[in-house]
Formats: structure tokens, C-alpha cells, sequence
């Protein structure tokens, strides 16, 4: 039996790869990526860290010829689906990129897994979806999106909904990440953004190793301890683990079911920069400049549903997130 992981050449999906390569009963992996945010540099790197191979399949999942022959040639089990386009800026530009590649991608995912009656999902959602919802956010609120991104992961979370409220084979969960920082420990794989970073973790890496000049921090007149903005910052590793958890525990979960994967503890924007050019050494220039439109104040998870459901919880603690994530930039000061 093999798992298929899309998107599992991009930041989360390739260390979601290594924490499954790590289990004792790995199955085989297949990773269908069309390199449209990645490369298959990132092959090497995971086979550095695991010893083991896996299968890459260059495809789009908005194919479904492509996608139905993956599925004809590999006996698939269950699925990982990561690939989407991410950038919420971008998304306002191109809503119908948006629209067709997350939205239309993942219907015709679910025809191709329907036709060959693998009922087993485990995807990539957002805290996005809890629009301006007052911290800690769980699982019960009402959902919104103030962005056609957000749009996107609220879109496929209804269609999942549906299609588990239609056939009770269907076992999904929805993971709704908050903001995933860091790299593997060994520094061989990581976040890699093409062009100006959109996200603070990326930005200030790059600032550290040289490559942007000067940090903007986003307003610093919010309701919070230092007035800038605070997340919930989760390593992407311990987010990785979480996944091969919901895997493990999908007979659990009957129907679809939404899943926060954060740590529960919010980290501010300033908190961010010290810390960094604490563990780097580097200076980290900054400047305050008024707030981004559509920021929240402050974002954070309630993360007791991942507990209880599926015994998980984040183990890693803010100085390794930005140890991992310095240790890959500065090793790594182009990317892959
Ligand atoms: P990423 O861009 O690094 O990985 C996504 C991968 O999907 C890339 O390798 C890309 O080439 C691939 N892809 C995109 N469209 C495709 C298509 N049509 N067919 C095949 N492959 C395609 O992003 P990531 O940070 O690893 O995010 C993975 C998933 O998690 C995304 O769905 C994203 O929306 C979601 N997510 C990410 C974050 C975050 O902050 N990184 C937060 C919440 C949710
Ligand atoms: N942020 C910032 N400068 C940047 C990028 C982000 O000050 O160049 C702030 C942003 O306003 C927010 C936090 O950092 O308070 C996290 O932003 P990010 O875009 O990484 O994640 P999201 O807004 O999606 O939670």
C-alpha cells in the first residue's frame, strides 16, 4: 500500500515526508508535485535525512488523466493533500489561479480518489478560515474569510464537509494550521519562498543572512505586550507530526472533522526579531511602519482537540524554531 502526498515537495509536505519515512511501518510514499513552488532538490535532501527513497510523480492534480494514472499504477491508501497556492496577497490578485488550483484541483482530487475508492484524507486547511474571531480560536466558531486564499481553504472545507455528510466511507481531516517557522534540525531541508518573503519568519531569516536589507514591521499600535503583532508560531516539524497523527488516528475520525495544529501560545512580532538576532548573532535592522490591512492583533489556537483526538501536541519550543530556521538559512543563504 503507498500514501500520496501532493504538495510533497513544498516547505510542510517535505517534512511531512522525512516524519513518515521515520515510521517503523512506513508505508511507500508517492509525491505528485508540478514544481510549481518547489524543486526536486528537495528530493535529495529527504533521501540525505531518511536513507530512503520515494516516488515523484511530476503532475498537476488539476490533470485528472495524470492524476487517475497515479492512482491506476500505485495501490494508494491514503492521501496527504498539501499542494495549493498559498500567497493571500497574490490570491487578491489572481482569485481565478486561486479558485482553479485549490479549489477545482482538489474536486478533481476527490473524483480520482472516489473513482478508486481511497477514502482516506488528510488536508491542508487554515486558521485563516476563523476570520476575526477573538483568540484562542477553536474549532466550534464560526468561519469566515476576509481573502480569496482564505476563500479557497473555506470552499474546500465545505466541499469535504458535503462529501463526508454524503458516503460514510469518506474519514478526513481538515488540519487547520496556524503559522508553521522552522526547519529540520539537520538543516538540510526548509522554507524556501521564491522572491520577497510574504511571511515574517522567512523576512527576518533573510534579513539575518543579508540578502533584504531591513525588516517593516506591520504596525506596532495593536491591543498587545509590545503593541505588534502576535501569532501562533508552531515548528514545522512538530506540524509534520501532527499529520502522520491524524493519519494514524483517520478510523477515529468519523466524517470530516476540522483540527486546529498550533501550540496555543502567542508570539509577538518584536518577541520574533529578539530572538533571532539573540540565537544568530546578526543584527536584524527593523522599522515600524503602519499596520498591514486585513491583520488581526492577535491569532492564536485553542490546541486541545488535537489532543484529545489525536494525541498530539507541539513539543518544540520557540528558541528551537528559530535555531532550525537559522541553521537552514544561514547554511542555505540561497535556498535549495
Ligand atoms: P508550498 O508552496 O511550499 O507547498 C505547496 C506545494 O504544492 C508546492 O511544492 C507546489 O509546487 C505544489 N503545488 C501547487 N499547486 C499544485 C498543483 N496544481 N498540482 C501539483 N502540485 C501543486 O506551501 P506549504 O507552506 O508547504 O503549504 C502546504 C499547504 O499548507 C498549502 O495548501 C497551504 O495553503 C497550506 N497552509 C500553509 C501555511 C503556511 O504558512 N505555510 C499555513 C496554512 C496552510
Ligand atoms: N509581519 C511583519 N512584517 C513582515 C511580515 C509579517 O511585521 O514583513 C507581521 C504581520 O503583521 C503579523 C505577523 O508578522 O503580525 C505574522 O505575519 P505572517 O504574514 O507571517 O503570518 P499571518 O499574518 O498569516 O499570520
Amino acid at each position: 500500500m503507498s500514501l500520496l502526498i501532493t504538495g510533497g515537495t513544498g516547505y510542510i509536505g517535505s517534512h511531512t515526508v522525512v516524519e513518515l519515512q521515520a515510521l517503523a511501518n512506513e508505508q511507500d510514499i508517492v509525491i505528485v508535485d508540478d514544481l510549481s513552488n518547489s524543486s526536486t532538490k528537495v528530493l535529495d535532501r529527504i533521501e540525505k535525512i531518511t536513507a530512503k527513497t520515494v516516488t515523484f510523480i511530476k503532475a498537476d492534480i488539476c490533470d485528472y488523466e495524470a492524476m487517475n494514472e497515479v492512482f491506476s499504477l500505485h495501490s494508494i491508501d491514503a492521501v496527504i493533500h498539501f499542494a495549493g497556492h498559498k500567497a493571500v496577497g497574490e490570491s487578491s490578485e489572481k482569485p481565478l489561479s486561486y479558485y482553479y488550483n485549490n479549489v477545482s484541483g482538489t474536486v478533481i482530487l476527490l473524483k480520482v480518489m472516489a473513482a478508486h475508492n481511497v477514502k482516506k484524507l488528510v488536508f491542508s486547511s487554515s486558521a485563516t478560515v476563523y476570520g476575526d474571531n477573538t483568540s484562542p480560536l477553536n474549532e466550534t466558531m464560526p468561519t469566515s474569510a476576509t481573502n480569496p486564499y482564505g476563500q479557497t481553504k473555506l470552499m474546500i472545507e465545505h466541499i469535504l464537509f458535503d462529501l463526508a455528510k454524503s458516503d460514510s466511507d469518506w474519514s478526513i481531516a481538515c488540519l487547520r494550521y496556524f503559522n508553521p517557522i522552522g526547519a529540520h534540525e539537520s538543516g538540510f531541508i526548509g522554507e524556501n519562498p521564491n522572491g520577497i518573503p510574504n511571511n515574517l519568519l522567512p523576512y527576518v531569516a533573510q534579513v539575518a543572512v543579508g540578502r533584504l536589507a531591513q525588516l517593516q514591521v506591520f504596525g506596532d499600535d495593536y491591543d498587545t505586550v509590545d503593541g505588534t503583532g502576535v501569532r501562533d508560531y508552531i515548528h514545522v516539524v512538530d506540524l509534520a507530526q501532527g499529520h502522520v497523527k491524524a493519519l494514524q488516528n483517520l478510523d477515529k475520525i468519523s466524517g470530516c472533522k476540522a483540527i486546529n495544529l498550533g501550540t496555543g501560545n502567542g508570539t509577538s512580532v518584536l518577541e520574533i526579531v529578539n530572538t533571532f538576532k539573540e540565537i544568530s548573532g546578526q543584527n536584524i535592522p527593523y522599522k515600524i511602519v503602519p499596520r498591514r490591512a486585513g491583520d488581526l492583533a492577535t491569532v492564536y489556537a485553542d490546541a486541545n482537540l488535537a489532543h484529545e483526538l489525536l494525541d498530539w501536541q507541539a513539543t518544540r519550543d520557540l528558541h528551537a524554531m528559530i535555531s532550525d530556521t537559522w541553521r537552514w538559512q544561514s547554511e542555505n543563504p540561497q535556498g535549495f
